[in-house]
């Protein structure tokens, strides 16, 4: 089973019966991001997410999105509204700003996890979302997560995607920070650096760990919902799968089943049953 920590869902969704009833998914963690008014796709709005949730409990698992141009209050009603998480994208400052570690600080009270989109990003004119967010990925680089999980070691930290180009940076938190996570979606250039960089070894006070017990699988699927976007979440399910087992098996440690499945499910699993009790 497959657990997709980060997805997204389209407005007006349906068929979500295939995916929720397709045998290979267990989870789908939705990223509400219609809090950036982005026009060149139709996401979902904050109640279709929170709807979906509803309708298939356990299944879709709603992040709300954490909007640094409002107040930390906003994340105590995201909580109240159903919301498990967060999805932090595109903003105005860096995500180590000072300004904004109120708002990880309630955070990490409300025991939500965030997911912070990093690296390169999908370009967006200036005139394309709402006012006060970066068009670049400047604001977004893996490091910025760092001093983050140092304030609140409580905190369950994701970053989405690998970060490319900023590689090492990922390394970085991988190796040093027992809570930052990164998932595997998104640039696919940097599947040859997440190949050879798996087997590398943490050092973040929790034990002998490998890069593998930190990465989660997930599709970034846009979107749920659609029948294209169905399409292509079961190809890049395929294409995952299919990759990690032929170079995994015969040439690294990761390779392994009980490795592999890790990626798949058992990290994902792991945090889950950290944020949802
Ligand atoms: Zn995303």
């Amino acid at each position: 089973m497959i657990i997709d920590a980060h997805a997204h869902l389209c407005s007006n969704p349906g068929n979500l019966d295939a995916i929720a009833e397709s045998g290979r998914i267990k989870q789908v963690w939705l990223m509400d991001v219609s809090g950036c008014g982005i026009k060149i796709h139709s996401f979902a709005s904050e109640k279709e997410i929170l709807q979906a949730a509803k309708n298939y409990p356990g299944f879709f698992i709603p992040f709300g999105y954490l909007d640094l141009r409002k107040t930390p209050d906003d994340i105590n009603r995201l909580k109240d509204a159903g919301f498990a998480g967060l999805k932090a994208y595109r903003p105005a400052k860096p995500y180590d700003d000072e300004s904004y570690f109120s708002f990880y600080q309630r955070a990490d009270e409300l025991n939500m996890p965030i997911l912070f989109h990093t690296g390169i990003v999908e370009k967006c004119r200036i005139n394309e979302m709402t006012g006060g967010l970066s068009c670049g990925p400047g604001n977004m680089k893996p490091s910025g997560l760092a001093a983050i999980a140092a304030a609140f070691p409580e905190l369950i930290i994701i970053g989405g995607h690998l970060g490319y180009p900023w590689l090492e940076e990922t390394a970085h938190n991988l190796y040093y920070y027992p809570n930052i996570y990164h998932d595997l979606s998104g640039y696919r250039k940097d599947i040859e650096w997440l190949i050879k960089n798996l087997d590398r070894k943490c050092h973040d006070g929790l034990g002998l760990r490998y890069f593998n017990d930190k990465i989660l699988f997930a599709t970034d699927a846009i979107c749920y919902g659609n029948e294209e976007g169905h399409k292509e979440a079961f190809k890049m399910m395929d294409f995952w799968e299919l990759l990690l087992e032929t170079i995994g098996q015969n040439y690294y440690r990761w390779g392994e089943p009980a490795e592999r499945r890790k990626i798949f499910f058992d990290n994902a699993w792991k945090l889950y049953e950290r944020f949802i009790k």
